[in-house]
């Protein structure tokens, strides 16, 4: 085992890590950041990837600093030229372009590096915090000690669970539209969307420029979704919302993937089936906490608990958690940036006053 002592380690990489990173590094503590391992099949199947669910998403109008306008020139100059995916999408004309999900991520990570962030690409698997310093290990094995820990592993997609789905996962079944939607196999198709939050409208909004027609699925009469995204589903001609409606399985065979989508009327019973190529599930989340083991306290939904009001205190003195593993009701960038922030500087304190730094 590598003897070093860490004076920060930081799990995750969204915009809670990134701004913990930001504040750590700025405070001369050296941070180092676990981001997540781009190459496992596990993490793109779940959506677990480094850079977090804005990696998954699209256009972010909601976070301070990025109205829409002329954003590609400052872009250009602030990422180094190896920086994907943001380099693939630099050369399309898109004059009123604000920030989308991965260039915002790109940027965080980018500014926290410019600091001296280190940044290790890998998942870490087991922590041991019953022994100070503590312990955190790594996919391949490694073991990285260190005398605080932020945890910011954020939250990833739920599914239904239907056998069915998980069948046909990557042949039409997804949990996120950004990452799949532009598949040939969806062109023109027509495709069913599940959930009535923003994530659903989002997503099949972003789905009707690829599909013929995109069906929302809602199981209540009502849609969760903020006033503004209902209105954007409820003008665009190719989504037809389907009340009352949940998915009961999804259809098709192994030459095709997914070839349609039985849905079931809750309030009649009546069935019915959907020709579409593609399910997408958007239907909340679940924080990614598995890999502690019980060794923090969580909530009864399995999100982290803050034990000090304010605070990003975990049940473990020296453990910090920040974003979404530890928020089950804002769950917005700005707010997972804002505690992250919150979370570096609680282990500075908690450095400073043990006398490490
Ligand atoms: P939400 O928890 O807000 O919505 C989940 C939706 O899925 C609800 O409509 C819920 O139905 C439905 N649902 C849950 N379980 C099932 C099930 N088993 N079968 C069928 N439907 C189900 O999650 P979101 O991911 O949409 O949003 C999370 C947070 O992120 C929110 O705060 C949201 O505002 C934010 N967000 C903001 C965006 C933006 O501003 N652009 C974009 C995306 C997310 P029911 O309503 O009946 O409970």
């Amino acid at each position: 085992m590598d003897q070093t002592v860490e004076n920060v380690v930081i799990i995750g990489s969204g915009p809670a890590g990134w701004a913990a990173a930001i504040y750590a590094s700025r405070a001369n503590l050296k941070p180092l950041v676990i981001e997540g391992d781009p190459t496992s099949e596990k993490n793109r199947l779940q959506g677990t990837i480094p850079l977090g669910q804005l990696s998954l998403t699209t256009e972010v109008e909601n976070y301070p600093g990025w109205p829409a306008g002329h954003t590609r020139e400052f872009l250009k100059s602030a990422l180094p030229s190896e920086h994907q995916p943001y380099w693939a999408m630099a050369n399309k004309p898109q004059p009123n372009h604000g920030i989308n999900g991965p260039e915002l991520m790109e940027l965080m990570r980018q500014q926290a590096k410019n600091f001296g962030t280190r940044v290790v690409s890998k998942d870490v698997v087991k922590v041991d915090f019953s022994k100070r310093p503590f312990t955190l290990t790594t996919h391949d094995g490694e073991q990285v000690r260190t005398r605080t820990t932020v945890i910011a592993t954020g939250a990833r997609a739920n599914y239904l669970g239907l056998p069915s789905e998980d069948s046909f996962k990557n042949r039409g079944v997804s949990a996120c539209a950004v990452c799949d939607g532009a598949l040939p196999r969806f062109r023109q198709k027509g495709i069913a969307v599940v959930g009535g939050g923003d994530s659903a409208v989002e997503e099949a909004t972003y789905l009707s420029k690829f599909g013929s027609k995109v069906n929302l699925l809602v199981r209540r009469d009502t849609l969760r979704a903020s006033k503004i995204m209902q209105q954007r589903a409820k003008d665009n001609s190719k989504i037809d919302i389907h009340w009352n409606t949940e998915l009961d399985e999804v259809l098709g065979d192994e030459e095709n993937g997914v070839t349609g989508a039985r849905v079931r009327n809750n309030k009649t019973g009546d069935l019915r089936v959907l020709p579409v190529s593609g399910v997408f599930l958007a239907i909340g989340h679940t924080p990614n906490t598995a890999f502690l083991d019980g060794q923090v306290k969580t909530n009864e939904k399995g999100y982290i608990v803050w034990t000090t009001t304010n605070r990003t205190y975990t049940s473990v003195e020296a453990v910090f958690a920040a974003g979404d593993v530890a928020d089950d009701y804002y769950r917005q960038a700005v707010t997972a940036a804002g505690t992250g922030c919150m979370a570096a500087l609680d282990a500075e304190r908690y450095l400073a006053h043990h006398g490490h730094i």
